[in-house]
């Protein structure tokens, strides 16, 4: 039987990696973290890593993939790994990588996204091809944002406009979508998708913690408007929730669907974790304005497990843990190319 000790895991130093290969190591991984020489801190603090790999930026990663394959390693993909290197690279990353690599490019264009959620009988926020057909609130999100960042909000056309002009010729602001705007409460379901389990978990859910649209309130509306503060979106961290029990049911259905539909798209299909994410408004409709076909960083509140995953493991069970135990499943089994793409 294949042994896991033949193989170890590896991921680039942000994100999720602190519970990735936390939960490798619980797992009975070896862990390899790729660091940016500056920010390896954490990974020796919290003795996650058994190795360290330093680069110096991320774009550097293609330099030492060569120590990976010899070292038998499997590396985890998470949010960094598109940011930094885009999916086009990481198509190319020719080191063993877990999920498959050829949702990602549905995952990243949002044309292609849109088409996926719509085929899942996902709903979606309305998409304003032409800024002057905007009748309503809408958000206007740049291709190029990191986390949130530069997203702005406006009424009508005019607003749009008058808006607009200040980003207007800058780098990373020549791509954007605008969308209604739902009125509700942001909710993002962690799922879990195992190919050898043939079954759809999920692991929890979280909302964002974003600067400053979760200040704004602490100042009056008046203050708002004389001071002229505008609401932003930058990601700062990630808040546990618990959602209303009888939105479950409906909850599991969408991921299904989601998982049904990512088979048509490329071989393989979606596995591994995965995460819609959206707004619950009154009528409780969940509208979806995106999807992460990877882990994502609002499973780090869960280290030590969830609600949801405490009811179904009775051991701290987190996603980068449910990762490394469908990986090992795979090696046990001698279906490794099962957790591989
Ligand atoms: P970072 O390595 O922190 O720059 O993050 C890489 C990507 O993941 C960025 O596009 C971020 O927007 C996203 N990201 C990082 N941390 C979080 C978080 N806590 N919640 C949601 N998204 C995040
Ligand atoms: P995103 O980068 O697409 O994940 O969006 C960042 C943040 O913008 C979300 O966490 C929400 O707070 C907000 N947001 C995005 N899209 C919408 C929408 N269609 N309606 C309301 N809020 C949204």
């Amino acid at each position: 039987m294949a042994n896991i000790s033949d193989y170890k895991i590896a991921t680039l130093g942000s994100h999720t990696a602190l519970q990735i290969l936390k939960g490798a190591k619980d797992e009975g991984f070896e862990t390899i973290c790729i660091c940016q020489k500056d920010k390896k801190r954490p990974y020796e603090s919290y003795g996650v890593a058994d190795q360290i790999i330093e680069i110096d930026a991320f774009k550097d990663f293609f330099k030492i993939e060569q120590q990976l394959i010899d070292q038998n390693a499997i590396i985890i993909p998470h949010g960094s790994f598109v940011a930094y290197l885009g999916h086009e690279k990481v198509s190319q990353i020719k080191a063993m990588h877990y999920g498959t690599k050829g949702i990602l490019e549905w995952e990243s264009d949002r044309s292609k996204e849109r088409e996926w959620l719509l085929d899942a009988d996902i709903k979606l926020p309305k998409i304003f091809d032409n800024p002057e057909d905007i009748d309503r609130p809408v958000i206007i999100k740049f291709h190029g944002a990191l986390g949130g960042k530069g997203y702005f909000i406006a009424n009508t056309p005019e607003e749009f406009h008058s808006k607009y002009k200040k980003y207007e010729g800058t780098e990373g602001h020549e791509e954007f979508v605008i969308q209604e705007y739902i009125v509700g409460v942001p909710v993002y379901t962690h799922y879990f998708y195992s190919r050898l389990t043939g079954e759809l978990e999920i692991m929890g859910f979280d909302k964002r913690y974003e600067s400053n649209a979760d200040s704004i309130g602490r100042v009056a509306a008046k203050d708002q408007v004389d001071v002229g503060i505008e609401t932003t979106y930058t990601i700062t961290g990630n808040v546990p929730i618990v959602l209303r029990e009888s939105l479950l049911p409906q909850a599991f259905e969408m991921g299904d669907r989601v998982v049904e539909a990512s088979q048509k798209l490329a071989d393989g299909g979606l596995f591994g974790p995965f995460c819609l994410e959206g707004i619950i408004d009154p009528m409780l409709n969940y509208y979806v304005f995106e999807i992460s076909a990877r882990i994502v960083a609002g499973t780090n509140p869960y280290v030590h497990g969830s609600p949801y995953t405490w009811l179904r493991y009775d051991e701290p069970m987190s996603t980068g843990r449910r990762l490394a135990r469908d990986i090992k499943m795979a090696i046990e089994q001698n279906q490794i190319e099962k957790v591989l793409g």
